[in-house]
C-alpha cells in the first residue's frame, strides 16, 4: 500500500472512530420531505419568477461566462446585479463574485498582508478563517461578540486593522454589535468587514442597513447570494475605490471565471422579488419567534433556530427521528461549532406552506421534546 493509501486509511479509520464521517447523500428534484436544513431562508430558488429569469438567462447568454471578469466574462447582467444590489443595501458600490467563499477571500486578501492585523470575532465564517490565512496577516481572535476585547486589540496596534463579523452569525443565529463595532473601528481608524450571508434578506437590505451603518466608509459588507437570495454567487459592498481596488488586485476575482448568467439573473430576480415583497422577511421572523417559543429557545436574530442536544449522537439521532417524520433539518456537532456544544440547526424558511409549516412545528416539538 502506498504512503498515500494507508494515510487516507487512518484519516478515515480516526473519523469513524470520533464519529465525524461526512457523507453526502443526494436529495432528488422534488419529494415531500420539508426542509428546514437549507439557506433558503425566503423560498426564492424555488419562485418561478427566479427560475424562468435563470433558464432565460441561459439561453440569451450561455450556459457558463466563458472567462474571468477582466477577460469577457464581465456580461451587462453583471453590472446590472451590482447596481442593484448597491442601490437596494444602500451601498454606493458591488462587485459580484462567484461564491460568497470568493467575496470574503478576495476583499481579505487584497486589503491584508503581513503588515495589517485583522481583529476576528471568534465565530466567523470559515471562509473569513482561510482569508486570513492567506493574507498572512497578524491575527487576533477575540472572543464572540465581546466589544471591550475588540477595542483593547485595536488600542494595542498602530498598523492598519480590520475587523471581522458576521452580521448574523451562522450557527447560532446571534447578532453582532455592529454599531459598537463600526464606533470602536472608527475610533481606531480600523475597517469593519460585516459578512452578511444570513442577514441580507432575512433583515431585508441586512443589518448594516438596518443599524445605520451602510455607506461608512470603514464599514464594508460581503455576502452571498445563495441563501436569501435564492441562487449562487457572492459580493463585496462599499465605497468605489475599495470596488475598484478589488478588481485590480483581488486574485480570487481576477484568476476565476465570471459567476454564470443563470445564477447572475436568478439574484437580480430574486432582488425584484424581495423589492416587491417587503412581507417576505416578516413572515420569517414571525416564524421564527413562534417556532422559537414552541421549543423553548430564544429567539434568534436570524433565521437559524440553534437547539442545544446533550450530545453529538443523541443531536444525530434527533435529525434521524425528524427526518422519519419528514423533515429535515440540519445537526451541527464540533468540531462545525464553535463552542462545541452539538445543536440541531433549524433553518425558518418562508417558502414552506401554511399546513407544512405546521406539520413541521408539530414534529420538531416532539423531537426536541423526546432527546434535548
Ligand atoms: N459566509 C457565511 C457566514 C456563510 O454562512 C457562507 C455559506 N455557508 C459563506 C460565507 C459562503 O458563501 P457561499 O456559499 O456563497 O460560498
Amino acid at each position: 500500500m502506498s504512503v498515500w493509501s494507508s494515510w487516507l486509511e487512518e484519516q478515515a479509520a480516526a473519523r469513524d472512530e470520533a464519529g465525524l464521517r461526512r457523507v453526502l447523500r443526494p436529495r432528488p428534484a422534488s419529494d415531500e420531505t420539508i426542509d428546514l436544513a437549507g439557506n433558503d431562508y425566503l423560498g426564492l430558488s424555488r419562485d418561478p419568477v427566479v427560475t424562468a429569469a435563470a433558464a432565460d438567462a441561459a439561453l440569451m447568454w450561455g450556459a457558463g461566462a466563458g472567462a474571468s471578469r477582466l477577460v469577457t466574462g464581465t456580461l451587462r447582467l453583471h453590472e446590472t446585479l451590482e447596481e442593484e444590489l448597491a442601490s437596494y443595501t444602500g451601498q454606493p458600490a458591488a462587485l459580484v463574485l462567484s461564491t460568497g467563499y470568493h467575496a470574503n477571500l478576495a476583499l481579505v486578501t487584497a486589503l491584508a498582508d503581513r503588515n495589517t492585523l485583522v481583529v476576528s470575532d471568534a465565530h466567523i465564517h470559515a471562509s473569513l478563517v482561510d482569508a486570513v490565512r492567506l493574507s498572512r496577516a497578524e491575527l487576533v481572535v477575540v472572543p464572540h461578540n465581546d466589544v471591550a476585547a475588540v477595542r483593547t486589540a485595536l488600542a494595542a496596534s498602530d498598523k492598519r486593522t480590520l475587523v471581522l463579523a458576521e452580521s448574523v452569525y451562522s450557527v447560532l443565529g446571534d447578532e453582532a454589535p455592529l454599531v459598537e463595532l463600526a464606533d470602536a473601528c472608527g475610533q481606531h481608524g480600523a475597517m469593519l468587514v460585516v459578512d452578511e450571508a444570513h442577514g441580507l434578506g432575512v433583515h431585508g437590505p441586512g443589518l448594516v442597513h438596518e443599524r445605520g451603518l451602510a455607506g461608512l466608509e470603514h464599514v464594508v459588507v460581503t455576502m452571498t447570494l445563495s441563501k436569501s437570495l435564492g441562487s449562487q454567487g457572492g459580493a463585496v459592498l462599499g465605497p468605489a475605490a475599495l470596488i475598484e481596488h478589488l478588481v485590480n488586485k483581488a486574485r480570487p476575482f481576477i484568476f476565476d471565471t465570471a459567476l454564470a448568467p443563470a445564477p447572475t439573473a436568478a439574484a437580480l430576480a430574486a432582488l425584484g422579488v424581495l423589492r416587491a415583497r417587503p412581507d417576505l422577511p416578516a413572515v420569517v421572523r414571525r416564524r421564527v419567534v413562534e417556532l422559537a417559543a414552541a421549543l423553548g429557545v430564544e429567539p434568534p436574530a436570524g433565521a437559524v433556530l440553534s437547539v442545544p442536544m446533550p450530545s453529538p449522537q443523541v443531536a444525530v439521532a434527533a435529525q434521524a427521528t425528524a427526518l422519519e417524520h419528514g423533515l429535515r433539518v440540519g445537526c451541527f456537532r464540533p468540531p462545525s461549532v464553535p463552542d462545541g456544544i452539538s445543536r440541531l440547526r433549524i433553518t425558518v424558511n418562508a417558502g414552506v406552506c401554511h399546513d407544512d409549516w405546521e406539520r413541521a412545528t408539530e414534529v420538531l416539538v416532539a423531537v426536541v421534546k423526546e432527546h434535548a
